[in-house]
């Protein structure tokens, strides 16, 4: 393995627009046009990229000819890899869950996975396409059997889910917006062996109104390059040619990752960001090690969290109650929480979309078990305090 920081970009949503769309369609022009002067650049540089091509968004992707003959045309000159990128990108999801294309059983999963395999096979002339990427980077474990199955060997998406099946492939997440290399290139942030997987999509390359919002454009992608070019130990590359270069892209190394996102996304919105083991560098995908040593202090904040909050409860509780009044309270407390937290949390659900409510429900069961404790010492008396039962009442 040579020392070194690896930066994959990998530009999502390429898609054949039907016949005479662009003519009509402005905002489908500019980003047909925007694709086109970003694969120049890249070229340009000399950088490779990754394009994520949706089999059969409005139309199955041959239909666009010109499209077609730029993947072919960067193809053949080794400088792109060409993933699968869902097959309709519909979004399966009810409306107020996650959006998902892939959430579905393993059957219909499957079938769409061949479908749009096969629709890209014939569209560029590729026998070999290794690299999925679901749309909305969500996926679950029918969808890791499914890639297995089809002969896939490398999965990018987020980093919030793990599954057994999925050690099987290589998982490389996104972790960072063009916005977000563009910081870690300027205060060169960038440790040796971490890999930064950027993600592009039509609204970041083209200034058109869409759901992703924000805007970084083409001439400061150009500078961007430009500034990467000039840095010896950063290497571009492709999924493929990174899971050639560097041995340690390991089912353990995700594992750990995700691990690491299960405890942040637990502690959302209870510990400010830069209290949050792993804020330094929230964009790298970082080595087994470094996620090893930030899970082990997650768990012990977290853990310390649990004990003062069981022991500072059971001190308040067994301070207040008498012995009679335990069980009539006991009741009244499980039904205000109940009460306070299914209104405290419809309205984070409805107000924080993604919010993690098993942080919040973590409080105030802890604060129950410190009460249960309590009451039980109170209700059997020494058996728990070597003091009689109600020494402290009345
Ligand atoms: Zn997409």
């Amino acid at each position: 393995m040579s020392a070194a920081t690896y930066v994959v970009f990998r530009y999502d949503d390429l898609a054949a627009d039907a016949p005479s769309v662009r003519e009509t369609d402005k905002q489908r022009q500019a980003v047909w046009d925007a694709e086109r002067a970003m694969d120049e650049l890249f070229a340009s540089r000399g950088f490779p990229y990754v394009v994520g091509i949706i089999p059969n968004a409005t139309a199955p992707f041959y239909i666009d000819t010109a499209k077609v003959s730029m993947v072919t045309q960067a193809l053949n000159a080794g400088r792109l890899q060409v993933a699968l990128h869902g097959f309709t990108h519909t979004n399966h999801a009810s409306a107020n869950a996650r959006a998902s294309e892939f959430n579905r059983d393993f059957s219909q999963q499957l079938a769409d996975i061949n479908a749009g395999l096969s629709l890209l096979r014939e569209s560029v002339h590729l026998d070999r396409i290794t690299t999925f990427i679901p749309p909305f980077n969500d996926w679950n474990e029918s969808t890791a059997r499914a890639l297995v199955s089809a002969g896939f060997q490398i999965l990018s998406a987020d980093r919030y889910r793990h599954s057994s099946t999925v050690d099987s492939l290589t998982v490389v997440p996104f972790t960072a917006q063009l916005w977000d290399l563009e910081t870690l290139v300027n205060n060169r942030s960038l440790p040796t062996n971490s890999v930064v997987v950027v993600i592009l999509h039509p609204p970041q390359i083209a200034d058109i109104q869409s759901y992703d919002g924000r805007f970084f454009g083409l001439p400061r992608l150009k500078s961007l390059l430009a500034k990467i070019g000039t840095m010896q130990d950063i290497h571009v590359v492709t999924f493929d040619q990174l899971v050639k270069e560097n041995s340690e892209l390991s089912a353990a190394r995700y594992a750990a990752a995700a691990r690491l996102w299960q405890w942040r996304t637990l502690w959302e919105k209870l510990l400010p960001e830069s209290y949050r083991p792993g804020a330094k560098n929230v964009f790298l995908y970082e080595s087994e090690a470094a996620y090893s040593k930030l899970n082990l202090s997650w768990l012990a904040i977290t853990s310390t969290v649990i004990l003062c909050i069981i022991a500072l409860s059971t001190f308040v509780t067994r301070i207040i109650l008498t012995k009679r009044s335990v069980i009539f309270i006991r009741i009244v407390f499980v039904a205000a929480a109940f009460a306070v937290l299914s209104a405290a949390l419809l309205v984070w659900d409805l107000n924080h979309r993604g919010f993690n409510v098993n942080g919040v429900r973590l409080f105030p069961l802890c604060a129950a078990i410190g009460f249960f404790l309590a009451s039980l010492s109170r209700l059997f008396g020494s058996a728990f305090d070597g003091r009689p039962s109600g020494e402290k009442s009345q």
